[in-house]
């Protein structure tokens, strides 16, 4: 207490990292050295908060290592693998600093953007985006789909969603307190924050190659990310639904005075029977009805989600290495 360096960093900022983890045994311990090179010379008081998603390998004996040897980790067990999404928002709901910095365990966003993050923040942004430029090391197709993705998102929904910003960025304490507030079942948080607002800046960065491992969004989970985003940002699906029966009655009135005009013109007995063009009429009117069922379909069911109030994720247990300081972090 009576050491100098160490009332500095009493006094320094506090700043929390949310890190997720899920099955990143090869990663991890090389990430977190390269953490450290990184922000051990910064003058701030950090708590490294490890989030581990329900990984099945050995991810979990890896972060106690780690949390043994430096006593600013935190590990934060999930009961079970509840998604990038749910362990960034367990991270947040755990972290008490003045700065939130999330950013993933695998080495894409790069460590070394900190300092330039905490520069920004400390000159009064609440949040400090981070956008991926020029990724040549994702692969096109990851690229292809993420770049159609953030098009047609913005096209639809209300809220300007940064394109290429992944999860890494930083919140101030007032705006990760907003965040924690918005308890929603389905969560795409990049759409979440810039819906909330507060004085945002965006740094551009190019992606780092992951460390080790492998990739743990299948196609399966970027479609449900898009799904999420794409559902709880927009009412623009419903709306296409609308529109596309109403351009389909359209078409059925135009028929309807097509085929009057035989009448008025009593040419009726030319007319054919008309079975086939009616039958055209009703299959295509049915798919339209199917169609905005199913649109609707997926907002009830979201609707249905969101009812039930579950939580995001359930705690198993928290791995605090100084548990024994009081770490603001086991309080509820
Ligand atoms: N992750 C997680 N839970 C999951 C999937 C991923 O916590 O269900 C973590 C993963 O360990 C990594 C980050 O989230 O730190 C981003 O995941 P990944 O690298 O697989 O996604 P990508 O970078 O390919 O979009
Ligand atoms: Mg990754």
């Amino acid at each position: 207490m009576s050491l100098s360096s160490h009332t500095d960093v009493e006094n320094s900022p506090k700043v929390d990292l949310v890190i997720p983890v899920y099955n990143e045994e090869e990663a991890i311990a090389a990430f977190h050295r390269r953490l450290r090179a990184v922000i051990d010379p910064l003058p701030y008081s950090f708590t490294i908060l490890y989030v581990n998603d329900g990984s099945k390998d050995a991810t979990a004996e890896r972060l106690t290592e780690i949390a043994a040897d430096d006593r600013r980790v935190t590990v934060i067990e999930l009961s079970r693998n509840f998604g990038h999404q749910a362990a960034l928002t367990a991270g947040l709901d755990h972290s008490r600093g003045d700065f939130v910095i999330s950013l993933d365990g695998d080495g894409e966003h790069p460590p070394e953007m900190i300092p330039q993050m905490m520069q920004l923040a400390l000159n009064g942004y609440e949040v400090v985006l981070t956008q991926r430029v020029e990724g040549q090391q994702a692969g096109w197709f990851k690229r292809w789909t993420s770049d159609a993705f953030y098009r047609w998102l913005n096209r639809l929904s209300n809220t300007r969603i940064l394109p290429g910003s992944g999860d890494f960025r930083l919140l101030s304490r007032k705006a990760a307190d907003a965040l924690c507030q918005m308890r929603e079942y389905q969560r795409f948080l990049r759409g979440m924050v810039a819906w909330m607002g507060f004085q945002t800046v965006i740094l551009p960065y190019s992606p780092a190659q992951r460390i080790a491992g492998h990739s743990k969004y299948s196609l399966r989970k970027m479609l449900k990310l898009a799904a999420d985003a794409l559902f709880s940002f927009s009412l623009a699906p419903l709306f296409i639904g609308i529109s596309l029966g109403g351009v389909f009655l359209l078409l059925a009135l135009i028929e309807v005075i097509y085929v009057l005009s035989f009448w008025v013109t009593n040419r009726q007995d030319t007319l054919a029977p008309g079975w086939s063009s009616l039958m055209f009429v009703l299959l295509v009117v049915g798919g339209v009805l199917m169609i905005t069922l199913g649109i609707i379909g997926v907002y009830v069911g979201f609707i249905f989600q969101e009812v039930k109030r579950r939580p995001i994720y359930f705690v198993r247990r928290i791995l605090s290495s100084s548990e024994e300081s009081a770490s603001p972090h086991e309080q509820a």
